[in-house]
């Protein structure tokens, strides 16, 4: 659903992505690991169309999003995305945030609040929906966001640390969680972290990045058992 092909990106002198390429199927979950700075947030940007590339193309359901010729607008990439901080619009409901994107899609209200209420369940959000972010716990904002986000139904979720607002009891079960309705779904997901048992509780694959690079892709087990580099060993040693 994904290809990224000799993907580059610099600001300024500093090259921050370097001829990247890889692959992400339908359906899949994908965690990208990699220490800070290593480019992982401005891969999620390019992939959104946050930030245009410099060489190299993105394609997305087998077209091009990105290339040198070529820029579709984030708006028409049915991505979305959950940022570290939630980004909830903080004088809205919860209902509302929810909403927003899907009255902006111009859907019927009677759908949208169909929908509504099926991602409440999902989430466990029901009986908050009139409350404001504020009035919420941590987790519940975090929810919230995922259901913000699966909302449009999007062929792609990006997710950026979502959960490292989270105390550590919240994010074990948050991650498990989120497995898990993702699986059930079907939905296909891209997912930073710098926590290797976070990956390993949610990735079909892992991807090791390393200072603008790909160290390897494969499925955590083969990361696990047989990584590719010294500095992937590092990182998934790091968290056991
Ligand atoms: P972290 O784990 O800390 O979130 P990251 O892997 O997400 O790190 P990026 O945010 O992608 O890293 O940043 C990679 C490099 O690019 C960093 O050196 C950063 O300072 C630089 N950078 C990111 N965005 C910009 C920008 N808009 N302008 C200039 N430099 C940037
Ligand atoms: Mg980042």
């Amino acid at each position: 659903i994904l290809e990224v092909n000799k993907l580059s990106k610099s600001f300024g002198t500093s090259t921050v992505l370097h001829n990247i390429s890889f692959t992400v199927h339908a359906g899949e979950i994908i965690s990208v690991l990699g220490p800070s700075g290593c480019g992982k947030s401005t891969l999620l940007q390019l992939i959104a169309g946050l930030q245009q590339p410099e060489a190299g193309e993105i394609r997305l359901r087998g077209e091009i999003a990105a290339s040198a010729e070529r820029f579709v607008p984030p708006e028409k990439r049915r991505i979305n995305m959950v940022f570290q901080d939630y980004a909830l619009w903080p004088h809205m409901s919860i209902y509302e945030n929810i909403a927003y994107g899907l009255r902006r899609q111009k859907i019927a209200s009677s759908v949208i609040k169909e929908r509504i209420s099926k991602l409440l369940e999902l989430l466990r959000l029901h009986g908050l929906e009139n409350r404001l972010p504020a009035q919420l716990s941590g987790g519940q904002q975090q929810r919230v966001a995922i259901a913000r986000a699966l909302a449009t139904e999007p062929d792609l979720l990006l997710l950026d640390e979502p959960l490292s607002n989270l105390d550590m009891r919240l994010r074990i079960e948050m991650r498990a969680e989120m497995a898990f309705l993702f699986r059930q779904l079907g939905t296909t997901v891209f997912h930073v972290t710098h926590d290797p048992d976070e990956a390993f509780a949610m990735a079909d694959r892992l991807m090791i990045m390393r200072a603008g690079a790909i160290d390897q892709i494969d499925t955590p087990q083969v990361c696990y058992s047989r990584p590719a580099t010294l500095s992937a060993a590092m990182l998934l040693g790091a968290g056991n």
